[in-house]
């Protein structure tokens, strides 16, 4: 997978780049990541990128020419890669969505600054809008390493194949069970006997009954969307069940 991300920031995104799993990815050519300057293809002496807006009002806008041009000079480099604005207008960001945008050979970053870009570009050059959230940041830089840190982490091998991602919270509706490592006892609080006992099935079973309790208790709207079986509404129920005789004792 290819990431550019076009931005007027560019040393906002190397550095990041360089570490851990994304790292560890570009080193296993599994992804590259590409910083496109953007004041690269404006034209005259101060390089500018952005100007007032038509109709008046505050801030400024990202002009459309130097923008059309560094996209066609990403789609030239990457041709199947599709273009994504990044805007708090776009579709929301989720597990779900990293897994659909796994299906592209490249993504083309669209990051704004300022009051965003001007119109035309996403008339003529976006393929699809996305936003990480329901706030407004000050660039689409950080949404753009979010995008790609959610993505990478679900090519296979780039975990290194010690940790899965397919266990994690949201795969599946549910969020994960809790962890814990060595020491046995911190402050008094002691690990779950179940995780020394060395007992696969049983370890697997409360690894199964803390995620669907945990996501009862933090993310109910999750399990409305899983298909339940037997296994899971028996665990929910006697949980419940045993909730109560504590409860009323
Ligand atoms: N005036 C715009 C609006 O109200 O929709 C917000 C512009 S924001 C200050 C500047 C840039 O930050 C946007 O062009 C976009 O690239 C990025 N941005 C801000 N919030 C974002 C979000 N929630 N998701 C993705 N990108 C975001």
């Amino acid at each position: 997978m290819d990431f550019s991300v076009l931005t007027i920031f560019p040393e906002l995104i190397n550095p990041f780049s360089n570490l851990g799993i994304i790292g560890r990815s570009i080193e296993r050519d599994l992804i590259s990541v590409s910083a496109i300057n953007i004041r690269d293809f404006a034209k005259g002496k101060h390089k500018v990128t952005d100007d007032r807006p038509y109709g008046g009002g505050c801030g400024m806008v990202m002009k459309p020419e130097p923008l059309a041009a560094a996209i066609k000079a990403a789609k030239k480099k990457n041709p199947s890669a599709i273009t994504i604005h990044l805007t708090p207008q776009g579709r929301p960001f989720n597990q779900k969505l990293a897994h659909e945008l796994l299906d592209n050979k490249g993504l083309i970053l669209i990051c704004g600054r300022y009051e965003g870009v001007d119109e035309r570009i996403t008339h003529n050059f976006i393929d699809d809008e996305i936003s990480i959230g329901d706030y407004v940041l000050t660039g689409g830089e950080i949404a753009a390493l979010v995008i790609i840190d959610a993505v990478t982490r679900l090519i296979p091998g780039s975990l290194g194949g010690i940790d899965s991602a397919d266990k994690d919270s949201f795969e599946d509706d549910l969020l994960e069970h809790g962890h814990y490592t060595r020491p046995k006892s911190f402050m008094g609080d002691e690990v779950p006997e179940v995780l020394l006992s060395g007992n696969h099935a049983e370890i697997e079973k409360w690894r199964l009954e803390t995620s669907l309790i945990r996501t009862f208790l933090k993310r109910p709207d999750l399990l409305k969307k899983r298909q339940l079986n037997t296994q899971e509404i028996n665990i929910l129920k006697k949980w419940r069940s045993d909730l109560k005789k504590l409860t009323h004792a």
